[in-house]
């Protein structure tokens, strides 16, 4: 214990590991089992009973992987995190706890855009609706909530425009009709921001990109704030009323402000299966124990980037949070105060064209489809990750056939501005 008293630095290196008891290993093992000898029959039977805590099968839990767990919990200050296999999952797992058929998710267009996909296609086949809220501004979501709605959803830095939500004002909107808010915080971590602190309920992760840091390995997460009442209405069954298959325990009642997690695990991870292997788990760990330093570099390199673009005769605008005349610096201030993240996207005068050319010229930088890796890191977004959109949707998703996506690693600033600016010149 004691342990929330100190830093972040000394809490990514230790939250929820010790020293192996068995053999005294320093880093965590990767336990590689798929199942765990029972002590006796009665604990067999309390571990399915839920009366006790304890592994069962890596599908449900894992050593490893609650290290990972607890240390993700313990940096965003929620009450339990659940890691899953990816990101998308962490998503479907977070909706399956409040969401039935006829239901709806109250999202903005600024969002990754597999997860527009998810959340427009996909989940149709549950009859899962979404009510879009027309901009970002606490009203536009105040007008999309109505009485079918389960949560909200927002990234805190949103992907892939960098721009920061008002999530403490989004919180009260969502609150204030008896619905969760739930907040994707991939793009920015909790060295950038931590949602909980300004009202989020539960936190969303795709772990694959600046948690695990380095582009090896995919994972996701669901963190609990341990705040929302989930038996104030009737509208949250899965929590709030008696499940049978768990001898009718309401998971609310039983299990209090970790009742989302638990629920998440218990129901959606043991019966949708998406798990993280604990290879997966173990090399997240490793990267989580240099967060701070990352993150702090990251985005003090795309600072310098962004400035450096904004000067640019062939760019025509950029979208970067901590550039003071951007629209979004003074809520960056306030909830992201040490920096504005990686990721931002800008536009280029000569349009699609320029933005191939662009891509084209680059050879420092990787073009890919991902974010997060202490890699620089480019993407034309209308070509490829938003090319199922339309151009209506691309346009209000931040993706414009003009835009470039940057995600700015860890290497030397200058560099990475050499290799833009060589690269600008044959657009
Ligand atoms: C990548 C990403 C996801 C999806 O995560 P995966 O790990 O790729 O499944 C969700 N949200 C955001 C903001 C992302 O960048």
């Amino acid at each position: 214990m004691g342990e929330t008293s100190q830093g972040f630095n000394t809490l990514a290196i230790h939250a929820g590991a010790k020293p192996d008891p068995t053999t005294g290993a320093r880093t965590t093992p990767i336990y590689q089992t798929t199942s765990y000898v029972f002590e006796d029959v009665d604990h067999a039977a309390s571990l399915f009973g839920l009366q006790a805590f304890g592994n069962i099968y890596t599908r449900i839990t894992n050593p490893t992987t609650a290290v990972l767990e607890e240390r993700v919990a313990t940096l965003e200050g929620g009450t339990a995190a659940l890691a899953v296999a990816s990101g998308h999952s962490a998503q479907l797992i977070a909706f399956h706890a409040v969401m039935s058929p006829g239901c709806n998710i109250v999202a903005p267009k600024r969002l990754y855009g597999g997860t527009i996909n998810q959340l427009a296609h996909s989940f149709k086949n549950f009859g899962w609706e979404v009510n879009w809220a027309e901009d970002v501004s606490p009203a536009a979501f105040e007008k999309a909530i109505d009485e079918n709605t389960r949560c909200v959803l927002i990234e805190s830095l949103a992907n892939p425009g960098g721009i920061v939500m008002d999530i403490a004002a989004i919180a009260e909107v969502a609150h204030a009709k008896g619905v969760p808010l739930m907040v994707d915080n991939t793009m920015a971590t909790p060295y950038l921001c931590q949602p909980i602190k300004h009202g989020a309920d539960i936190v969303l992760y795709s772990l694959t990109k600046f948690m695990a840091g380095h582009g090896n390995s995919m994972g996701g997460a669901i963190v609990d704030a341990g705040s929302f009442d989930w038996s104030a209405s009737d509208k949250f069954p899965m929590l709030s009323t008696a499940r049978p298959e768990y001898n009718g325990m309401v998971l609310h009642e039983t299990f209090g402000p970790m009742a989302f997690a638990i629920c998440a695990r218990v129901l959606g991870l043991r019966d949708l299966g998406p798990a993280i292997s604990p290879q997966n788990s173990f090399n997240i760990l490793t990267g989580i124990e240099t967060l701070a330093l990352r993150m702090q570099r990251h985005s003090d390199n795309a600072l310098k980037v962004a400035e450096f673009l904004q000067g640019h005769e062939k760019v025509g605008w950029v979208s970067y949070a901590g550039l003071e005349n951007d629209p979004y610096y003074a809520l960056h201030k306030v909830y992201c105060p040490k920096g504005a993240g990686a990721v931002f996207t800008f536009g280029l005068k000569g349009g699609y064209d320029a933005g191939l050319a662009l891509v084209k010229s680059l050879k420092l930088f990787s073009h890919l489809a991902n974010i997060g890796d202490t890699r620089s890191l480019v993407i034309h977004p209308a070509s490829t990750t938003h090319r199922q959109l339309t151009d209506e949707q691309k346009i209000s998703a931040g993706a414009g056939p003009d835009v470039v996506r940057l995600s700015i690693g860890i290497e030397d600033a200058e560099d990475i501005i050499a290799d833009l600016e060589q690269a600008l010149a044959n657009c």
